[in-house]
């Protein structure tokens, strides 16, 4: 029996929320006296696989087949539910990303095990298995029994912090046969974004609301991104106006984002917009109106005029890291 511990990497580089979940699931192997077995699927150096090991697993197994290079639910869902029969995994790990989302319940649903995602936090218990996580759009915690042989599980992103017991752990390849009828989609071009911070893989986010009053007041937000590093956001309905992009919008319907610093700039913090960052480390407010809701979450809050406040950060920013 063992923990399985999924790792995503984005073009051959694992994700920081890997680590966590390796982090994590290494955690709960050594309260379950299990060995914690990583797993990763595709083309990956062993120089980057290596890295895994810094992070204190007993085994990292590789499946290797440039076919995993691109997420096909079906393949990663066979292939993971493979590899956990073979090592008889007691958890399967994943981290709360769209992957992670997409392919843990139907692995779940493979092994018939109970499932949990979203997971906030070590378990409250491990025999019985009781796992917590958010609730309400985050205004609760609710801790749920897990039964049966199995369970996989999601680890929200930010929730548990990477820690490094750095060992030399070899890498070995996955011993089990791929099948070519696992494969049912191919991915035939990619387009991608240069020069952009990934919203929910960011360390710091700017957004704006409403009270940004249009896109062509967006300038500073950028700026401001560009100088810190950090990607932008937005509300709800600052991408139905299409002032931004959709894939920036944040909250219960877009994303769920836990960034160590989220600038909020003219959003008021409406509950379905605190439920998708809520989770975030520190949270600074610009805002007009100092009985907005946001102020409430808020750990830093400036009333005050985004127009004008914005400017004078990015003026201030520029002198301290330039
Ligand atoms: C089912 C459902 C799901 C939803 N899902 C989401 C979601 O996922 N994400 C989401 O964001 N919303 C969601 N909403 C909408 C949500 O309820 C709010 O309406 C929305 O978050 C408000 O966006 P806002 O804060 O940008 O705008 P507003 O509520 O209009 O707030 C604008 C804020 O800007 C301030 N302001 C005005 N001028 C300035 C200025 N010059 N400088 C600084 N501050 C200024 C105002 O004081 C105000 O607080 C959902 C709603 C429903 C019903």
């Amino acid at each position: 029996m063992a923990v399985l511990i999924y790792t995503e990497n984005r073009d051959g580089k694992f994700t920081k929320a890997s680590f966590e979940s390796v982090s994590f699931g290494v955690r709960i192997a050594k309260e379950m006296n299990l060995p914690a077995v990583v797993l990763s699927l595709g083309t990956v150096d062993n120089k980057a696989l290596q890295v895994l090991g810094k992070y204190g697993p007993d085994t990292i197994l590789t499946l290797e087949d440039e076919r995993f290079d691109t997420l096909d639910n079906k393949a990663y869902t066979a292939a993971i539910s493979a590899v956990a029969a073979d090592i008889a995994a007691k958890v399967v790990l994943f981290s709360h990303s769209n992957t992670g989302k997409a392919v843990a319940p139907r692995v779940a649903a493979r092994m018939k095990a109970a499932y949990a995602p979203a997971l906030t936090g070590l378990p409250v218990s491990y025999n019985p298995l009781i796992v917590r996580k958010k609730v309400m759009s985050g205004k609760a915690f609710a801790d749920i029994g897990l039964s049966g042989e199995a369970s996989v599980l999601t680890l929200s992103p930010n929730a548990f912090e990477v820690v490094e017991k750095p060992a030399d752990i070899p890498v070995e390849k996955v011993n089990i046969p791929v099948d070519d009828n696992w494969f049912t989609t191919r991915v035939t071009g990619v387009q991608k974004q240069t020069g952009k911070v990934i919203l929910t893989d960011a360390d710091i986010v700017v957004s704006g609301g409403r009270g940004m009053k249009g896109p062509e007041n967006w300038g500073p937000i950028e700026e401001l991104a560009g100088l810190l590093g950090a990607a932008t956001a937005c509300s709800r309905p600052v991408s139905d106006e299409d002032w931004r992009p959709h894939e920036e919008h944040t909250g219960q319907t877009g994303k769920i984002i836990a960034p160590n610093l989220y600038i909020a700039c003219g959003i008021s913090g409406a509950i379905q917009h605190l439920a998708g960052v809520s989770s975030s480390k520190y949270i600074v407010a610009i805002n007009t109106d100092p009985d907005a809701p946001i102020f409430e979450a808020a750990d830093y809050g400036i009333v005050g005029d985004a127009m004008k406040v914005l400017p004078a950060l990015v003026e201030e920013v520029k002198k301290v890291i330039q």
